[in-house]
C-alpha cells in the first residue's frame, strides 16, 4: 500500500517480534503474549514510534527547502526528542515547544531523560506553561513565526506527527511488516495492543489491518484521558490515510476500538495499577515500560487478560512503542523499584 510514497530511512528496518514466555505464564498461560519492539527500532537517540512516522515525512521536509524543524509536545515528550534527532541527522535546525502537559512534580523532571537528550542534540527547547492538548496550538504557531522572523524557513510537525498529512503512513507499514512476519513465523496474531494519545500510530495500524479485515483487532488503550478528542483525531487520521493509500473503502466506526479504562488519573500520571504493570513487565521480561504510555497499555493488556477478554488460545501482540527515557523524570516515584 506504500509503494507510491518516499521513505527516508531513520530506523534499522523491520522490528523484531519476540515471544514473552514469563509474562505469558505470569498471566495464567491461557493466551500467548508477544511484543513487537518498535522501542528498539533505531540508533537515533533511543528510537521509538515517532521515527517510523517521520520516515514518511522527511521527504516532504527535504522537498520544502526548510532549514528548521518546529514541533511541540510535553516537557518529557518522546516526540520532540525524535524530531530533534531527525533534525540533527539531516543537518537542520530545530525548535521544540515543550508544554506543561503533566501535573507531575519531580525535582529533575525538566532536566533528564527526553528533554536532556533533546538539548544535547542541539534543539532550541522552549518550555511554556500551557496544559495538555493534542491539537494544533498557539504556542506552536508562535514558534513557527519566530523562525520566520529570524529569517529562517520553518517546517512544522504537529504533536506526535499525527495530524500531518503523511502521519499515518508509517503504521500502515507496521501492519504490512506484521503480515510478513506472521507468514515467516507461522503465527497469526488475534489481537494487537497499542497505546493511543495523538492517534496516528493506531490510526495507521487500523488502515493497515483493514486491508485484511482485522482493524477491529487493534485494541487502542487510551493514555490521553481525553477520549473524545483522541477518538475524533484517530477517525480523521484513518479517513485521510485510507484515502491516501487507496484502501478502497470507508473504515466503519466499529473498526476503531479505543478502551478508555486505564488513562486514570491523568495523562502522564501513573495509577497504582500502572506501576504494578510496569514492575511486572520489568521483572518477568526485563521489558521497560514508562508511566505515560506503554505502562498504561501494559496495564490494559494485563487487566484484559485477567478479565478473560481474549478467548483462550489467542495470540496477542503488544506493540512496544518506546518511551523509557521518560522514566528518569519519575525518579522519586520509583526510588524503591
Ligand atoms: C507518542 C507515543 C505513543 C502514542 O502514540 P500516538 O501516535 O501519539 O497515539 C505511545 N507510546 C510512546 C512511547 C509514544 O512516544
Amino acid at each position: 500500500m506504500l509503494e507510491q510514497f518516499d521513505r527516508y530511512p531513520l530506523t534499522f528496518g523491520p522490528t523484531p517480534i519476540e515471544h514473552l514466555p514469563r509474562l505469558t505464564a505470569a498471566l495464567g498461560g491461557d493466551v500467548e503474549i508477544y511484543a513487537k519492539r518498535d522501542d528498539c527500532n533505531s540508533g537515533l537517540a533511543m528510537g521509538g514510534n515517532k521515527l517510523r512516522k517521520l520516515e514518511y515525512i522527511v521527504p516532504d521536509v527535504l522537498a520544502s527547502g526548510a532549514d528548521t524543524l518546529v514541533s511541540i509536545g510535553g516537557v518529557q515528550s518522546n516526540h520532540t526528542r525524535m524530531v530533534a534527532a531527525t533534525a540533527a541527522k539531516l543537518g537542520l535546525k530545530c525548535v521544540v515547544v515543550q508544554e506543561s502537559w503533566v501535573p507531575h512534580e519531580d525535582a529533575v523532571y525538566d532536566r533528564v531523560g527526553n528533554i536532556l537528550m533533546t538539548r544535547l542534540m542541539g534543539a532550541d527547547s522552549r518550555i511554556v506553561p500551557d496544559g495538555f492538548d493534542i491539537g494544533i496550538r498557539q504556542s506552536w504557531e508562535e514558534a513557527m513565526q519566530s523562525v520566520r522572523d529570524a529569517g529562517g524557513k520553518p517546517y512544522g510537525i504537529p504533536a506526535g506527527a499525527s495530524v500531518h498529512k503523511y502521519g499515518g503512513l508509517g503504521y500502515v507499514g507496521f501492519a504490512e511488516e506484521v503480515r510478513a512476519q506472521e507468514a515467516a513465523m507461522g503465527v497469526r496474531f488475534d489481537y494487537i495492543i497499542v497505546c493511543v494519545v495523538t492517534g496516528s500510530t493506531q490510526g495507521g495500524m487500523i488502515v493497515g489491518f483493514a486491508a485484511d479485515d482485522r482493524a477491529d483487532r487493534v485494541i487502542g488503550i487510551d493514555g490521553s484521558g481525553t477520549l473524545e478528542q483522541t477518538r475524533a483525531q484517530v477517525r480523521q487520521i484513518v479517513d485521510n490515510t485510507a484515502e491516501l493509500v487507496g484502501l478502497g473503502r470507508a473504515v466503519r466506526e466499529d473498526e476503531i476500538v479505543i478502551n478508555p479504562d486505564y488513562a486514570y488519573p491523568a495523562y502522564g500520571v501513573p495509577s497504582a495499577e500502572t506501576n504494578e504493570a510496569i514492575r511486572l513487565a520489568a521483572r518477568t521480561e526485563a521489558m521497560i515500560t514508562d508511566p505515560v504510555y506503554e505502562g498504561k497499555s501494559m496495564q490494559g493488556m494485563v487487566d484484559l487478560v485477567k478479565n478473560g477478554f481474549f478467548p483462550r488460545g489467542s495470540n496477542i501482540l503488544y506493540a512496544h512503542l518506546g518511551g523509557a527515557p521518560a522514566l528518569n523524570g519519575y525518579a522519586y516515584t520509583y526510588r524503591n523499584g
